[in-house]
């Protein structure tokens, strides 16, 4: 739908319509922004959906080029959170009324770590008697690994394609069976087949990326009929090989500018997904997921992860709130989304309802 002043017209939209969509500063990009937060409001309301982020474990298989915690940076003190840190950081999501939380962690794919996020999905269940919503975001695993994870309760996860163009995507990883493109692929057609809201996502203001590679990974998005999206600006990190080409990098505000116009052309184009606010927006403005919230994303993921570990978990350089606790984070979380004019979901899981719908006319069928 559009009407004159509409900038995009979702049914029909192509990739150089994207790309000249995601260009659009000054009085266009508003106007972008504008249509987005009416689709917004139509197809999923004026939510924000809470999800207490815990970062378990930075410890880390691979070895991706733009990742603070790669598995060859040295500098890296690694941990593993105990079952008593994370099960207390669900209890505070529960005693705040986060519907939802997100158990994130580097990737490993050992007996060990497979039984053990399987251990710890059950007792979450059990601690909030099968009330909190429950994401995974631990990597590429084995159908049958996603299969045990998903009957034991997670119902979500989260893996990014970091770059949908297979060519790009290999400049940010080594081009090994380890970070096999394909396999991250099949990994996401694998969630979805077992039943998972699927979310993914990629970096937006990379090295080597175009504006066109944007308008495809919004059309990849479209294609693969993902629930749910979490995608954030590139921010480098000193200790990585990309670093490198932080020369040929955009400026930071041009990476949060071309962050919110593809927040809004993804919720005019896919209109009942729920779209993350990614923690990454934080590190370029200190207002940036807000910002992206009144672009059209609908969920936060304030950091739960126990307070000692978290300037271990540094994706990137800059990353914000790892001098916070949670309850500080809640606190001003709280009064800056309320400065959107969207209000905060308490006690609700929030789930995709993209997912539900797609769910319902698989059963009509
Ligand atoms: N290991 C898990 C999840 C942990 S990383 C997995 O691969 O699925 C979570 C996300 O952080 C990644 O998907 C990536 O998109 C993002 N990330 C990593 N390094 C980053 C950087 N330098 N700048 C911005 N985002 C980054």
């Amino acid at each position: 739908m559009r009407d004159m002043d509409s900038p995009l017209n979702s049914a029909s939209a192509t990739a150089q319509e994207l790309a000249t969509c995601l260009q659009l500063r000054g009085d266009g990009q508003k106007m972008l922004l504008e249509q987005a937060k009416d689709v917004k409001a139509a197809a999923v309301g004026d939510k924000v959906y809470f999800r207490g982020l815990v970062e378990f474990s930075n410890v880390c298989a691979r070895d991706c080029l733009y990742c603070g915690i790669r598995k060859s940076n040295s500098a890296v003190e690694r941990y593993v959170a105990t079952d008593e840190e994370i099960l207390s950081a669900c209890q505070f999501a529960l005693d705040n009324g986060y519907g939802s939380v997100v158990l994130q962690s580097g990737e490993l794919t050992s007996r060990v770590f497979v039984d053990r996020v399987d251990s710890i999905v059950r007792r979450i269940r059990e601690l909030s008697a099968d009330s909190l919503g429950i994401t995974l975001s631990c990597g590429v695993q084995e159908a049958a690994v996603y299969r045990r994870w998903r009957d034991s309760g997670a119902h979500r996860y989260l893996l990014r394609i970091e770059a949908s163009r297979r060519s790009l995507y290999y400049r940010l990883h080594p081009n090994d069976a380890d970070h096999a493109y394909g396999a991250r692929l099949e990994a996401l057609r694998t969630l979805r087949a077992e039943d998972y809201q699927v979310g993914t996502g990629v970096m937006i203001g990379l090295p080597f990326q175009t504006v066109e590679d944007l308008a495809n990974d919004l059309l990849f998005f479209r294609e693969m009929d993902v629930d749910m999206v979490g995608m954030g600006p590139y921010v480098e990190h000193t200790q990585t090989p990309l670093h490198e080409h932080h020369a040929e990098l955009p400026s930071p505000e041009e990476r949060l500018a071309l962050s919110f116009n593809m927040i809004a052309c993804l919720r005019i184009l896919i209109p009942d997904i729920n779209i993350a606010a990614a923690t990454a927006l934080q590190a370029l403005d200190p207002i940036g997921r807000e910002k992206a919230v009144s672009a059209g994303a609908n969920v936060i993921m304030p950091n739960l992860t126990p307070c000692e570990y978290r300037k271990d978990y540094k994706l990137y350089e800059n990353k914000p709130c790892v001098d916070e606790d949670a309850s500080q984070c809640r606190n001003c979380l709280e009064s800056r989304v309320q400065f959107t004019g969207n209000q905060i979901a308490l006690g609700q899981r929030g789930d995709s309802l993209h997912y539900q719908r797609r769910k319902t006319m698989c059963r009509s069928e």
